[in-house]
């Protein structure tokens, strides 16, 4: 699969000078390094050293806090790259810039400046958490509470599937402040809670051993649990004014989200891409290479046009929040297509590996675990295409 023509996107050579050097380092040191670390299951410091070095934690917060001010676009490009080495990478980066990019829209100053300068270097690395064991989709009906006492929020609940959940040390947390609100999104406040990375046990917050997953190993997912775990008031994201907002916070942060969820989507299957199309070179089957074969060449053919798609609609919707548009049905839309996409692309790579594909020596393998994964994070499929719905038809209405 050729990479992105990034011409043809119209990127400013600067934007195709921080791509090349991310693709650089995807190609020495993440795609040599992932196997290893994927099945000892490990959190690989060696390549988040590296990716500190290159900024890309602080990629889109503004200058004036020490970051270097991209814009979704870029992030998004970057990220395709990123997860084409390896997808767990990029779900160390998604979570902080999730995180970052709440506080850059809905924090206060004193938020941002105490905050975001540690961001941008990656040595305060963020995680976000809505999700609880009994629901997910359904966020409104989360149950974990904030009691008001004097400057300090008691917290109690159970979060769940919290990635970094562990070594991050700030988690933007979804909680009631007023459960019996009605509508319950109007009770809610998100808390940017400070931790210590790395601890488990701290205060009243416990962090169990991280989850056991099919794929997406090497970064670690988690419960929170808090058991009146005591944070200052100047955690809700916003201050005083933002009791109350944590929905909508939340909210925004999940559709830029949705925009790096897409761009990972691309990024994965461009890999499956490339090492089918090697391997249909190598094999010989019944006295020609594979990809003499038609049936081959037309999944070659629809495995890199839908790769293509993916990419215009996730650069599409990565733009248009780039220009301050509403962009859900957007962002939904690259989501939809570009995880669905995804999976399809991947097991068709799987399948043109015939058994080697199933073999953990070859890295279609890895790969054909981690999709699914982008099936769920950021909202299903089902979900995005209410979401797309429902702005579709409000469009309409004008
Ligand atoms: C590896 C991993 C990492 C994660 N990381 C994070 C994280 O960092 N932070 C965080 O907060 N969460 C995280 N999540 C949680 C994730 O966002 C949720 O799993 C996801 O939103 C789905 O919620 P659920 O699992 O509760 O499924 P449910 O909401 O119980 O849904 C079950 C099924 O029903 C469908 N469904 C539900 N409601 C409807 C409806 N109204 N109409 C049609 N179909 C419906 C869903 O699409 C799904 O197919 C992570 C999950 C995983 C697996």
């Amino acid at each position: 699969m050729t990479p992105p023509d990034f011409r043809a996107l119209r990127l400013a050579p600067e934007q195709e000078d921080i791509l090349l050097a991310v693709r650089d380092f995807v190609e020495g040191e993440i795609i040599p390094r992932a196997a290893s670390f994927e099945a000892a299951d490990r959190f690989p410091d060696e390549i988040v050293a590296g990716l500190r070095e290159l900024g890309i934690f602080g990629f889109t917060i503004p200058e004036r806090y020490g970051g270097m001010g991209l814009d979704l676009t870029t992030y998004c490009l970057a990220i395709e790259e990123i997860a084409r080495g390896w997808m767990s990478v990029s779900g160390i980066i998604n979570t902080h810039f999730i995180c970052s990019s709440m506080l850059q829209l809905s924090g206060t100053e004193e938020q941002r400046e105490r905050l975001l300068p540690l961001m941008a270097t990656g040595e305060v690395r963020g995680a976000f958490s809505m999700t609880e064991p009994h629901c997910g989709s359904d966020v409104q009906a989360i149950r974990s509470v904030a009691v008001r006492d004097g400057d300090e929020f008691r917290i109690s609940g159970q979060k769940m599937w919290v990635t970094n959940g562990l070594r991050s040390g700030l988690v933007a947390t979804l909680v009631k402040t007023d459960p019996d609100a009605d509508p319950p999104h109007a009770g809610m406040t998100c808390l940017m809670i400070s931790k210590e990375p790395g601890v488990a046990e701290q205060g009243g917050l416990t962090i169990p051993p991280q989850l056991h997953k099919l794929g997406y190993r090497g970064v670690e997912t988690t419960e929170l649990v808090f058991d009146d775990h005591r944070v200052p008031a100047s955690a809700v994201l916003g201050g005083e004014a933002g009791i109350g907002q944590g929905f909508q916070q939340m909210m925004s942060g999940v559709e830029v989200g949705r925009a790096n969820v897409a761009a990972r989507g691309v990024g994965v299957a461009r890999r499956a891409y490339e090492l089918a199309i090697r391997y249909a070179h190598e094999r010989e089957t019944f006295g020609k290479p594979l990809h003499r074969h038609q049936a081959i060449q037309f999944k070659l053919a629809e495995m890199a046009t839908k790769i293509e798609a993916a990419r215009l609609l996730t650069v599409q919707a990565a733009r248009a929040k780039d220009e301050g548009r509403r962009a859900d049905v957007e962002t939904g839309m690259a989501k939809y297509f570009a995880s669905e996409m995804c999976k399809e692309v991947v097991e068709e790579a799987f399948r043109i590996h015939g058994g080697y594909g199933y073999s953990t020596e070859y890295e279609i393998e890895r790969l054909y675990r981690d999709a699914p994964m982008l099936l769920i994070g950021e909202g299903t499929s089902e979900i995005q295409k209410t979401i797309i719905a429902r702005g579709l038809i409000a469009r309409h209405r004008g």
